[in-house]
Order: C-alpha cells, then structure tokens, then sequence
C-alpha cells in the first residue's frame, strides 16, 4: 500500500493521532506571550480549564507525560526519598528512571494485581520505618488507566486514605485518567479526587498533538515550576500548542466512548476468529499471536493498510482517528490471514 494514496489504519498507540482541523484553527489562532515570563495568554488559559476541570488549585504545562511525571517526582521526594508504585507502572518501567538519575530518588517497585491496583497490604509492608538504613518513604504512585484497565474507585479512595494515614504524597499518573473517568461514568473531579497531584496527557487519546499538565496546590506548581525550567521545560510562546489542549479538553473528553465501543468491536471479531482476545475496559486489547505467527501476520497487516505492533502478547489501542468501520476492516484482515 502506498502511504500518499491511502489512509492507514494505526492501531500502535492513541498517540498517532492528527490533530483535527478545528483543532489546527484553534492553533493557528492562538494568542501568544513568553509562557517562561508566564507571559502566554493561552498556556495560562489551559492551565486554569484544567485545573478547574480536575478540581485542582493550579496546573502546570509541560511538553510531555514523562516530564509532568518526573516533576511530581522530585517536588514530592528529595534526595534518599522513596516512592512507592507498581512494577508495571509507567513512571518506573518506561521513563528510562528517571526519577533514580535526575531525582536521586529510589523506587519501591511492588507487584501489581490482576486488576493494576497495588493491594494494600502491600503499601502498608513496603513503607519503611524512620531508621538511618532506609530511604524515607515519602510518596505513593498509582496509575489510572493502567494498560488500559480502570482501578476501581473504591480501591483509588482505600488506598490514598491509607497513604495519608501514614503520612505520605500521592500522585497519580492519569495519562489516560479521562478514558478511566468516561468508562465509569465519573466526573474528572471525582476521579482524581485523594490524590495531591495528577499528571494528564493531552496528546494519548483526548488528541492534541503535544503536552501534558501537571495539577496540584499553588504551593506545590511553584516548586514542581522550578524542577520544569532546570529540565528544559520552559517553552516560550507555547500558546500554539496549548490551544489544542483546551481544544482537546473542551471537544474530545466524552467522545472518548466511542474509542472503547470501538475497542469492544475490534475484540469481539478477533475472539470470533478463535484467538484469545482480552475484554478491554477501555481504549486497549491485547491479542495473544503464536510467536510462529507474527511476521506473517506483520506483512499481512502491512499489505491490508494497518499499522500495529505485532508480538506474541500484541497491544492495539483506539483512538479518535479510527472508526468502527476500520475495526471491521482490521478484522478482516486478521480473518484472510487466518482462513485464507
Ligand atoms: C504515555 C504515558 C506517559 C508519558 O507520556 P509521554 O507524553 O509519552 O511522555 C505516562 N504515563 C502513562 C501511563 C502513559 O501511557
């Protein structure tokens, strides 16, 4: 297939989104300043939707969800702290740990449960005592959604209550906390409510083509505003690129349904086909390929005009720029390489 001519159907992640043309308009006409002087009409603009939308005092605009992590990271921990987070976590698995080189700060990695959660048991074993042998145990991470799935909202109160009764921070990574708050029916207040900050990607599934925002307490933003500048994270006229955040989070929150429907379709067909197919709670299905199989099924996909990551536990997510129809396609594809 020859890329000029025909769209494909990218099912690698909800980041290779395109921005929409209402969304480029809103770009283009964007009112600009020196975001480093806190000088950008629009940045400020975002940031006070965002806060006001998650029911936060402030938030804080950085160029991406690893940066908006890391930020949180070093304003809750200093050096020879702790923080305590899952093994399947995005802020200790794949962000180069960066909370180890650049924070100095050393993660409790603990096993996570069927459902992503982080059992309580478990939080309460791995803090450690005041004792001069151990980091101090300062933060708890939870991650919501977390490869796709929702924590359930009972738990997420359990346990920031828990982390709170001992004294410690919590933050959630909610790179895709808006696909968890629209699966369950929840306001973003409500979802996010225990935490003491929450980092948010507005380039996964919400469709802006850059940048996250941190939200916290005023006090908090100050610091973490300190850590974005020695990082490189101080933009100038970012204004450009916040536009499409408030685009993002004013049109593309609630339509985040028809990317889990989407996914429910993609999963059904390919379980019809007789593969084992997970039952996705959100915007995420994972496929198991006998490992014999993933080249071919690489090629055929390649050759039906489908882009995805193949491999014996394969991942394909949904997003704004897919529809049912392209599901329908991209089991098709799967059925011809199956049962030619
Ligand atoms: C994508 C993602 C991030 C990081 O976002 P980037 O903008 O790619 O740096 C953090 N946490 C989770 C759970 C993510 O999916």
């Amino acid at each position: 297939m020859s890329e000029s001519t025909q769209r494909w159907i990218d099912l690698r992640s909800d980041t290779v989104t395109q921005p929409s043309q209402a969304m480029r308009d809103a770009m283009y006409r964007a009112e600009v300043g020196d975001d480093v002087y806190a000088d950008d009409p629009t940045v400020n603009r975002l940031q006070e939707l965002a806060a006001d939308m998650f029911g936060f005092e402030a938030g804080l605009f950085a160029p991406s969800g690893t940066q908006t992590n890391l930020l949180a990271l070093m304003t809750h921990c200093g050096r020879g702290d702790e923080y305590l987070v899952g093994q399947e976590a995005h802020t200790y698995k794949y962000e180069g740990g960066g909370a180890a080189v650049l924070g100095s700060i050393q993660p409790q990695p603990i096993l996570n449960q069927a459902d992503g959660s982080i059992a309580l048991e478990d939080i309460e074993a791995y803090i450690k005592p005041a004792d001069d042998h151990f980091a101090r145990t300062r933060l708890l991470a939870l991650e919501n959604t977390i490869g796709g799935r929702v924590l359930p909202q009972e738990y997420v109160a359990q346990a920031t209550a828990l982390a709170k009764a001992k004294g410690l921070n919590t933050h959630l990574d909610g790179a895709r906390v808006c696909n968890a708050a629209v699966k369950q029916g929840l306001s973003l207040r409500e979802i996010t409510k225990g935490f003491d900050s929450v980092s948010v990607c507005l380039s996964k599934g919400l469709g802006a083509p850059v940048g996250s925002v941190l939200l916290g307490s005023k006090d908090f933003l100050k610091q973490a505003h300190r850590w974005r500048k020695m990082l490189g994270g101080g933009m100038r006229q970012a204004g450009v690129i916040a536009a499409a955040g408030i685009y993002a989070l004013q049109n593309n929150v609630q339509r985040l349904a028809e990317d889990h429907a989407n996914a429910t379709l993609l999963a059904d067909g390919l379980r019809a086909l007789g593969l084992n197919v997970s039952v996705p709670q959100t915007n995420i299905v994972y496929i198991d390929i006998p490992a014999a199989q993933c080249a071919g099924l690489g090629a055929a996909l390649v050759a039906a005009g489908v882009r995805a990551s193949v491999s014996p536990k394969m991942r394909v997510v949904t997003h704004l720029d897919v529809s049912a129809d392209d599901m329908r396609r991209v089991i098709d594809a799967f059925r011809t390489f199956l049962k030619p």
